[in-house]
């Protein structure tokens, strides 16, 4: 879930809500639901986002008014009018979804890279200004002030495949079966064409999709790959719903096959929550099978998982910070993910600093009438930037500094 932009920031990056309608400008980093949550309430005009996602969200929310949209597209840099002075803002590749950009704020503020959601590879790190982007053991000309990142996974030892790989794996997985008269791909996130296409050139076959059944992501397939869609029902390679419950209903495909002495079908889920996620009673030889990341794996209700993974692993957000360097990274995934990555504690948590009045003023904190020249501002990283500025404001400078070290 995206968090508010701090304060004194004029703009504000996939929220709709009352705090984020007072910003004079919003911005929009790609068309999933959870950062669209609230738009039909609280959008106002502008929204800077790519074409592609202004024509989804236009899809998902009819009662939007197209002029609402400003485009900003990948490479392209607006510079944007504002009282407090004027910014430049560009759109970089997020490697997430279909229109998915990262947005790079240039201004009075300070240099910003809000990742949106991203999978930070080193090619989509190659495409940011090379001003920004340091080499190994080099540090970069110019440093970003703040990245807002996406550590959806910085706390996971996951070794995620590329994008690439874990599609060639969904095909292996195919042709490993190919008396399963069925195939049957939980591809209905905005992001999982690219599996959908793969499929489809390798077996030269279209794919069914229920559009009443799954009429978003009907919709999306209709604007990104329409080529691959079949109206045929009876075809042999059909979407399935990821959710819910999708272990029964798997047990019940393969059980209905049983019953009528047929090949199983074949029940392919790419997606990395599987491996990710920690559930209770798992036995040791199924979290074993997590441990398998180069090929497909059986649950133990028969379907095939592979990490497909939209977000970046530990591993790339690692290396993605070594190389940006920059002054202050905080976690667009709520609970202070940033704190788990090793750069964070390094260079931002343990490093007790001059008050830099950029910082505290981007959060909204009157620091003159404060005596003490100096504190640790790890909290930054802790807290949430808006929770952060209210706490502070509400007590006298000597507290702060207390409150401040209480959160070290
Ligand atoms: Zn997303």
């Amino acid at each position: 879930m995206p968090i508010e932009m701090p304060r004194r920031l004029p703009f504000s990056v996939d929220t709709w809500s009352q705090n984020s309608n007072i910003k004079r400008h919003h911005f929009l980093t790609h068309a999933h639901k959870d950062h669209s949550q609230g738009i039909v309430t609280h959008a106002s005009y502008p929204i800077y986002s790519t074409l592609f996602t202004k024509a989804l969200v236009l899809r998902y929310y009819p009662q939007l008014d197209d002029v609402l949209f400003v485009g900003i597209e990948v490479g392209k840099t607006l510079i944007v009018d504002d009282p407090d002075g004027n910014f430049a803002v560009t759109a970089f590749d997020a490697n997430h979804c279909p229109g998915a950009v990262m947005f790079l704020f240039e201004g009075r503020f300070g240099n910003i890279l809000h990742t949106g959601d991203c999978r930070l590879t080193p090619e989509c790190l190659q495409s940011l200004p090379e001003k920004y982007v340091g080499k190994k053991g080099k540090a970069p000309r110019s440093q970003f002030d703040y990245v807002f990142l996406d550590c959806t996974f910085g706390w996971s030892p996951l070794k995620m495949p590329s994008k690439e790989s874990a599609v060639q794996q969904v095909v292996n997985c195919i042709w490993k079966h190919p008396d399963a008269p069925m195939v049957y791909l939980t591809c209905d996130l905005l992001g999982q064409e690219e599996i959908l296409v793969g499929v489809s050139q390798t077996f030269g076959c279209k794919l069914y999709v229920d559009n009443e059944k799954n009429p978003e992501c009907y919709q999306a397939l209709e604007l990104t790959v329409p080529g691959i869609l079949s109206r045929d029902s009876s075809c042999r390679f059909q979407l399935f719903d990821g959710f819910p419950k999708l272990c029964e209903r798997a047990e019940t495909k393969i059980a209905e096959a049983c019953a009528n002495f047929q090949h199983e079908p074949l029940i392919i889920r790419p997606s990395a929550q599987w491996y990710a996620c920690e559930e209770e009673g798992n036995s040791e030889a199924e979290n074993r099978k997590k441990g398998i990341y180069g090929q497909a794996v059986r649950d133990m209700s028969g379907v095939w998982h592979v990490c497909y993974s939209m977000h970046s692993s530990r591993e790339e957000l690692k290396w993605a910070l070594q190389l940006l360097a920059p002054k202050w990274v905080v976690s667009t995934t709520p609970s202070c993910r940033a704190m788990e990555l090793e750069y964070v504690k390094k260079h931002c948590f343990n490093t007790r600093k001059t008050l830099d009045n950029f910082h505290f003023e981007l959060v909204d904190i009157n620091m003159q009438d404060s005596s003490a020249p100096e504190v640790s501002i790890k909290c930054l990283i802790w807290l949430p930037l808006k929770q952060l500025a209210n706490m502070i404001q509400t007590i006298s400078p000597y507290q702060r500094i207390l409150q401040l070290q209480k959160y070290q």
